[in-house]
């Protein structure tokens, strides 16, 4: 399995912004013992983005490509894998749902064309909704080929990478994964009163930045999840990995802890 990254935007190519991304997924890679061989920048242009898609796709099984997602004429991603793949796009009800709700708490209640574009994703693709912000993850698969799309902002891109390493790139890998959930509830006299994933993300601290295992917090609609992966060789030497990561969330959060169960 190989894997390259491919980040759109004429902003990095600019030197406006740095190429965190392509940082953050190659570490990430790294972690699962995914090769990888090739950071690609491409700007918004989408003869470009199709021609460094070819060349990637020609020497890599898995491309994950951050940026031009958005709402916007200059946001092409999709667009140019679902073509490249001689694939359409289609308007996707939940999507549209979670940019709705999205857009009322920030209290627009007006939704417009090119906000509805978010809404449009490539025929047969995964799509996975989008905690922080519009614009979903998406992965497409043709034969032994697959190409991640995740938004540009970090804050949306690195919690969709983890869904994704989830429930997709995971099985790629040689390596074995092992994760543990662990679910958060409120204080013992309120223990019905939901805590926050906020006050848990300010508990956690450092911890969140750990690499293996890594630490992620999902709010739930029935309290926060934490979840805790760690890769190794085999089972034993991933356990022996969680093990220590574990035991110091517990003590930080001692009885705001519901429950602890592995993810079969
Ligand atoms: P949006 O819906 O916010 O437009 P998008 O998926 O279209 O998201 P871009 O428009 O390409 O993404 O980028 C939005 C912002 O995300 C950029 O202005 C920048 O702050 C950040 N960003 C984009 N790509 C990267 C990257 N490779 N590394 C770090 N930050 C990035």
């Amino acid at each position: 399995m190989v894997a390259e990254i491919i980040c759109v935007g004429t902003e990095l190519l600019l030197g406006d912004i740095v190429n965190t991304n392509a940082q953050h997924i190659s570490k990430r890679m790294a972690q699962m013992g995914i090769d990888l061989y090739y950071h690609t920048v491409v700007g918004d242009n989408p003869e470009r983005l199709k021609g460094v898609l070819e060349v990637a796709l020609g020497r890599s099984n898995l491309v994950i490509m951050t940026g031009g997602l958005g709402p916007t004429k200059d946001d092409l991603t999709k667009e140019v894998v679902a073509s490249y793949f001689g694939k359409k796009t289609y308007f996707h009800e939940k999507t549209f749902e979670n940019v709705k709700k999205r857009l009322e708490s920030y209290g627009i209640n007006q939704i417009t064309e090119s906000q509805k574009k978010q809404a449009m994703v490539p025929e047969g693709a995964l799509v996975i909704q989008n905690p922080a912000g519009l614009a979903p993850g998406l992965i497409l698969v043709d034969g032994d080929k697959a190409v991640v799309m995740l938004p540009g902002p970090p804050k949306e891109m690195k919690p969709l990478l983890e869904e994704c390493c989830n429930v997709f790139i995971s099985r790629l890998s040689d390596h074995v994964f092992v994760s543990i959930n662990i679910k958060c509830k409120g204080p013992d006299e309120m223990p019905l009163r939901e805590i926050g994933e906020s006050p848990i993300a300010d508990l956690l601290g450092d911890i969140l930045d750990n690499e293996n295992p890594t630490v992620a917090t999902y709010a739930k609609e029935d309290g926060v999840l934490i979840r805790v992966t760690a890769s190794g060789k085999d089972r034993e030497e991933a356990l022996i990995r969680m093990k220590p990561i574990v035991t110091k969330i517990a003590e930080i959060l001692g009885n705001k802890i519901a429950w602890v169960k592995e993810e079969i």
